[in-house]
């Protein structure tokens, strides 16, 4: 059966071969006698998985030894809490704004230090991502946030601030999202990563952090000790059960994309899956995508249709040529056509395809 191409935002598509995995683990992982929702977190078989998916995610995006792994719960906007609860020391932070998460991100920063917007999209409808050289950053930051996708927006950094020639010794955080494993992590440039798992790694209830070891134990005394890092790192993210479902489906994609090539075989293809549905958007009269071509996302594609009376026909004929959830997100409007890993070519092929058909019959 050919199931629909599925471009939701998140949570997301994921591939068949592994969700039928799971269907075939579901009632006994293993010979275990035990499907992996129903094992303790401590028992052997769990353990198992757990390091296997760590080693995994490790070596995929070639994390270095002196960053930790955790898995946690709460998603991305939980971390916009739990970032500053362990990083801020009380000090200043620096933003920079390039889309709804960032902007997100900045407003829960501010319930627990000052914040400093070092730059702004918003004047332009956040299309663009403010050139490195302009930002305004402080000498005193404990830390610089970006989100590195936007998910929303659809902007995302082709490359990531290099802080130390900007005049910065601050760690840069990272919320990567919607752009996990998607391509390399330059870990150089990176104090701290999260993301959600829905995206790209797997269903929603596992939440990502990769941080520098030096970061760990500055937590202030208000923070949970369920969220403290320092805790999470020391009991290898078991301080509390971890989302053990979700972190079993996470290292079947991981295994996935292992067997796929890995990270450089999985960028080529995003690229690839990008650069067919821009080209088709750029091409068209039909069809606009309006953020500045260095700043486009690989993976979240907003465009609107020039004459918008038209876009609930649109998507019901994508609906019916089984393209599932394209309408874009309320606060932009238009489509959204989110190209994450698990979206084959083919995927990307009807869509144009689609695209192309309507345009003909309504233009
Ligand atoms: C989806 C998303 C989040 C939200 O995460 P939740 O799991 O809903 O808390 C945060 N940041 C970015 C960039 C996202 O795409």
């Amino acid at each position: 059966m050919q199931r629909p191409y599925n471009f939701s935002a998140g949570p997301a598509t994921i591939a068949p071969e592994v969700l039928q995995q799971a269907a075939s683990e579901m009632l006994d992982w293993h010979g275990s006698g035990m499907g992996v929702m129903e094992m303790s977190h401590r028992g052997k078989e769990f353990i198992s998985i757990y390091d296997q998916a760590q080693a995994d995610l490790r070596e995929l995006l070639a994390v270095p030894k002196h960053f930790h792994i955790l898995f946690m719960q709460g998603g991305g906007l939980a971390e916009n809490a739990i970032v500053p609860l362990n990083l801020c020391r009380g000090g200043t932070v620096d933003f920079v704004l390039t889309g709804s998460w960032s902007q997100k991100s900045c407003k829960e920063a501010r319930k627990y230090a000052s914040v400093n917007i070092a730059a702004s999209d918003e004047p332009n409808g956040f299309t663009r991502l403010p050139a490195p050289g302009s930002w305004k950053l402080r000498r005193d930051a404990s830390y610089v946030h970006i989100c590195s996708n936007e998910t929303i927006h659809g902007v995302e950094f082709q490359e990531l601030p290099d802080l130390p020639g900007l005049g910065s010794d601050a760690p840069l955080v990272i919320d990567f999202s919607s752009q996990v494993a998607s391509r390399a992590v330059d870990w150089s440039r990176v104090g701290l990563a999260f993301g959600g798992a829905q995206k790209n790694i797997g269903p929603a209830g596992l939440t990502l952090v990769i941080v520098r070891e030096d970061l760990l134990g500055h937590a202030l005394p208000a923070c949970p000790s369920a969220f403290d890092y320092r805790t999470v790192a020391d009991n290898q993210s078991m301080f509390n059960t971890p989302p053990t479902y979700a972190i079993y489906m996470a290292g079947l994609i991981f295994q996935w994309l292992k067997r796929l090539g890995g990270i450089p075989a999985i960028e080529a293809r995003n690229i690839a899956k990008a650069e067919l549905l821009y080209g088709c958007i750029d091409e068209s009269q039909f069809y606009v995508n309006r953020v500045a071509r260095d700043c486009r996302s690989r993976m979240n594609v907003p465009f609107f249709l020039r004459d918008e009376s038209r876009n609930e026909a649109f998507l019901a004929g994508a609906k019916a040529a089984g393209l599932l959830q394209l309408k874009g997100h309320k606060s932009v409007g238009g489509m959204r056509a989110s190209l994450y890993n698990a979206m084959p070519i083919e995927g990307v092929k009807a869509l144009v395809a689609y695209m192309r058909e309507f345009e003909r019959s309504h233009a």
